[in-house]
């Protein structure tokens, strides 16, 4: 079997930042934002990070493209430590890294048209272009987002949701990118127009190669576009698994109770399938609990889950998880 051909690889990624300080400036105490993640993404796949809002999952995603400097860990991207290099060096591979926001309103400004935007972003590579280079390509990329020319005259808020974030897609690929970090790209938007959304960047995948990080809370959007998800919980991944088998096979605890909070359309299956209810809330992550990370709200939480952190740990065909009885090493409590 030939190798995979891996176009990003986290390593034992932790991003801490400081809560509270001496005065002598000494840290007191730390939110561990993101702490010890660890995943790869093969080139041309999509790599789904989900949990509820605040595990960590943004933070990765801003570490990944340099906006936060990781506190420890290593970010491969083609086979180099992205964490390690000068800013110079890294301005180099900068245009192939790029993020789409979930709030596209937010991120255009708002004082320039649709086509002044794109032309802005096909600009910023400092080459030279002509004017008439530049009027193609911007109409090119606003079809390849299946918009017509005509809406390059327009102003971010003469736009509906949808054609806002497909203008914000449209941006980022004026910048030829080979991986796109998607950060809730669709949660702003309305169920309908969510799916033309996931569609368009299904077909872009097809058409340009290319890699996706795409980070929500919602699972089953994730479920649409991922080829692997990873589950995030508390700033660490439980459990790493092909899309395919989330709903044949989910095996963390944590992973069964989200899963059984998505709304399955078959009205018996609905009925009949058991629901397993999160009791309490997400800890705050200045005061993470030792141990597993869910033992609080884990109804097989045993003394050791209290104690030692799981390690995520491969049980079968590059599943993974992080849970001492799903692997074996302690027998739940009954
Ligand atoms: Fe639950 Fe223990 Fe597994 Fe954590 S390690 S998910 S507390 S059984």
């Amino acid at each position: 079997m030939a190798d995979k051909d891996i176009l990003l690889k986290v390593e034992n990624l932790k991003m801490y930042f400081s809560a509270e300080k001496s005065l002598l400036g000494k840290t007191l105490s730390s939110v561990k934002a993101v702490d010890n993640v660890s995943f790869e993404v093969e080139k041309g796949k999509t790599f789904g990070l989900v949990g509820e809002s605040g595990c960590g999952k943004t933070t990765t995603g801003k570490c990944i493209l340099r906006i936060n400097k990781p506190t420890a860990g290593k970010i491969f991207y083609k086979g180099q430590d992205i964490t390690k290099m000068s800013k110079h060096a890294f301005r180099s591979i900068q245009r192939q890294i790029q993020l789409i926001f979930q709030d596209p309103y937010g991120s255009l400004d708002p004082r320039q048209s649709a086509g002044s935007i794109i032309r802005e972003a096909i600009l910023a590579d400092g080459k030279h272009h002509s004017s008439a280079e530049v009027t193609k390509r911007v109409n090119e990329l606003l079809e390849t987002v299946e918009m017509l020319p005509e809406m390059g005259a327009r102003y971010p808020h003469e736009m509906s949701g949808g054609q806002r974030q497909r203008l914000g897609i449209a941006r980022a690929l004026a910048c030829d990118p080979e991986l796109i970090v998607c950060d809730e790209p669709v949660s702003a938007l309305d169920v309908s127009i969510q799916a033309q959304v996931i569609n368009l960047f299904k077909n872009l995948q097809k058409q340009l190669g290319l890699t996706y990080v795409f980070i929500a809370h919602d699972l089953a959007v994730v479920r649409h576009i991922a080829d692997t998800i990873g589950v995030m919980y508390l700033g660490h991944i439980v459990e790493i698994m092909d899309a395919a088998e989330i709903y044949s096979n989910p095996v963390h605890p944590y992973t069964k109770a989200l899963l059984s909070a998505v709304p399955i359309t078959d009205y018996y299956v609905e009925k009949t399938r058991n629901r397993i209810l999160l009791e309490g809330e997400v800890p705050s992550p200045i005061h993470a609990p030792k141990g597993c990370p869910f033992h609080p709200r884990c109804i097989y939480a045993t003394e050791k889950c209290k104690s030692e952190i799981p390690a995520l740990t491969d049980i079968g065909g590059g599943h993974k998880v992080a849970c001492h009885l799903c692997t074996g090493a302690t027998e739940a409590k009954s």
